[in-house]
This record gives C-alpha cells, sequence and structure tokens, in this order.
C-alpha cells in the first residue's frame, strides 16, 4: 500500500505526557488544504488514507467530507486514529463509518493507555477518557469497521498489559499493537527499551501472533517474535501531511532522524525493511550488546 498520513487537527480532549504531536498543538490545518492534500495524494499514488492527529473525531465534518472526497478519489483503505472522543458522542459519525467500511476497509485504531480508568484516566488527564474510549469500541465493533489499539508502554502499565489484552480481547481488534514510548526527557513514567520488550514478551501465548504487534522495537529484540514486528506490516511508502502546504512524500522515519540502527547493522539480513529504534533509545539499544541477525 502507499499511505497518505493527514493530521487532521492538533486539538485534543486528553494531555497525555507523551504525546508526540503536542509540540504542533497552534498548529492550524484548514479543511480546504485538507482536502487538497487528500487529492494530492490521490495524484502521487496513495491509496490508503491515515486520519490522526491530534484527536481528529473532534471534528466530524472534517471526517464525513475527507473520506467522501476520498470514496470518490479511489483510496481502498482508511484508519482513524482516535481516543474515542467523538464516536461515543456522535452516532452520525459512527453511522457514516460502518456505511463506508461496507465497501471499503475501514479501520478504528484506538489508544489505550491502560485496563482502569484510574490508569487510562490519568495518563490522559482527562477523567471521562476512559468512559468515551470503551463506549467507542463497543459502539464500533456492532460495525462493519475494524478494531485496531496501540497502547504505549509506560510505567503505569507495564505491569498490567495482560490485563489491557484482556479488556480488549472480546471487542476482537484485529491489530493489537503495544509501542515504545519516545520521550526526549525521562519522567516518571518512562521505561527502558529493554523492561518494554519484556513485557511485551509475556503475551506470548496470550494474545495471538497474528494480531500481537509492536511498534518501534527491531528483529533482533524480538527473537521468536519477528511476525510481531509492526512496521514490517507498514504501507512500502508513506506521505505525510502534518502542516499547512507541506505534502512529504515518501517520508522515512529514519532520514528525518526520528529512527536511528547501529552501523553494524549493514551486515544484519534484516537491514533493508528494519526501522530500529526511536532515536531516544539509541544509546541504551547500541549498550545492550545486539548482533545483527544472519
Ligand atoms: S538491522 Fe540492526 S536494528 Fe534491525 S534487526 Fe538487524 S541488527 Fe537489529
Amino acid at each position: 500500500m502507499h499511505c497518505l498520513n493527514l493530521k487532521v487537527t492538533y486539538d485534543c480532549t486528553n494531555h497525555c505526557s507523551f504525546c508526540f504531536s503536542s509540540y504542533m498543538k497552534h498548529t492550524v490545518l484548514p479543511l480546504d488544504s485538507l482536502k487538497e492534500a487528500v487529492l494530492q495524494g490521490q495524484r502521487n499514488g496513495c491509496n490508503e488514507l491515515v486520519l490522526s492527529g491530534g484527536e481528529p473525531t473532534l471534528y466530524p465534518e472534517y471526517i464525513t467530507e475527507l473520506i467522501s472526497l476520498a470514496v470518490t478519489s479511489g483510496y481502498k483503505k482508511y484508519i482513524i486514529q482516535t481516543n474515542g472522543y467523538g464516536l461515543s458522542r456522535c452516532e452520525e459519525l459512527v453511522s457514516f463509518l460502518d456505511h463506508v467500511a461496507e465497501s471499503t476497509e475501514t479501520c478504528l485504531s484506538f489508544s489505550v493507555h491502560g485496563h482502569t480508568a484510574d490508569i487510562h484516566d490519568d495518563l490522559s488527564g482527562n477523567p471521562n477518557a476512559f468512559r468515551s474510549l470503551i463506549d467507542a469500541i463497543d459502539k464500533v465493533s456492532k460495525t462493519h469497521c475494524k478494531i485496531y489499539t496501540n497502547t504505549v508502554v509506560n510505567a503505569r502499565n507495564i505491569s498490567h498489559l495482560n490485563d489491557v489484552a484482556a479488556l480488549l480481547a472480546p471487542y476482537k481488534p484485529e491489530i493489537m499493537q503495544f509501542s515504545m514510548m519516545h520521550l526526549k526527557d525521562q519522567s516518571k513514567i518512562s521505561v527502558s527499551l529493554e523492561d518494554s520488550v519484556q513485557a511485551i514478551k509475556k503475551l506470548k501465548g496470550v494474545v495471538s501472533p497474528d494480531i500481537l504487534k509492536t511498534e518501534g522495537v527491531p528483529y533482533c529484540l524480538l527473537y521468536g517474535m519477528e511476525t510481531c514486528v509492526g512496521e514490517s506490516a507498514w504501507p512500502t511508502v508513506l506521505d505525510l501531511y502534518n502542516k499547512d502546504n507541506d505534502y512529504r512524500s515518501d517520508f522515512k522515519q529514519l532520514d528525518y532522524g526520528m529512527r536511528s540502527k547501529m552501523e553494524s547493522c549493514n551486515k544484519c539480513i534484516m537491514n533493508k525493511i528494519c526501522m530500529g529504534v526511536w532515536k531516544e533509545h539509541f544509546e541504551e539499544f547500541s549498550n545492550m550488546g545486539i548482533h545483527p541477525i544472519g
């Protein structure tokens, strides 16, 4: 697939301290320029559209307009990354997405920070976040849309990943992803790469390897669970629109310095497809004594 990741808004109902987009929060993205980006994506050959943010469901009318335009432009798959806010409140949005999903693969990717309101709300900085999230997942589970989930591993949830999996299993997610947190500065919720990987490995036998995915963990750290490296299922080409009038074709996180690999990675059989680690984890990774595969 060739994917366009469109940042719909940087406004959000939550205030997660590990939010990757918070530094962009004053950026405004007018609907007309977002629509033009959808058309630019079509001209570039994109067939998958990701709507992310911020919280895109804060603006249901943006979602309906952008996906309607994408449908007429020939896109073949939609993913909306959400904390569930607008889906729990706007029946029309859920109905619209259900209708789209009848003919085109449509996935809602929910951010799940913990298995209890106590943990999720605390990490979200919003006392109603967990209620909205579960209500939204429940509503979407009764539609034709697919459910993806993403949990950023941190000090509050690292000992409860199996509980997160148990919470989500009844909703039959197609992808249950656990991601490495990448914060420039250490905080009280920071955890090491090694501890995060060990916690994810304990999910072997708990979560089906068909749906268990990671982000930010290279193959050499997931011996025996290589199929769970989430990046291996990513679209082959990613375009990015995260600022007004700034369409970036074939955006590669490694080229932009967001990820890092070791010098010895050029001897690894996975080098061509591996995206390495988040740059914030590189020092720890390079001290782990990892040897290239093969
Ligand atoms: S390319 Fe480097 S980081 Fe990736 S799996 Fe191989 S050794 Fe690990």
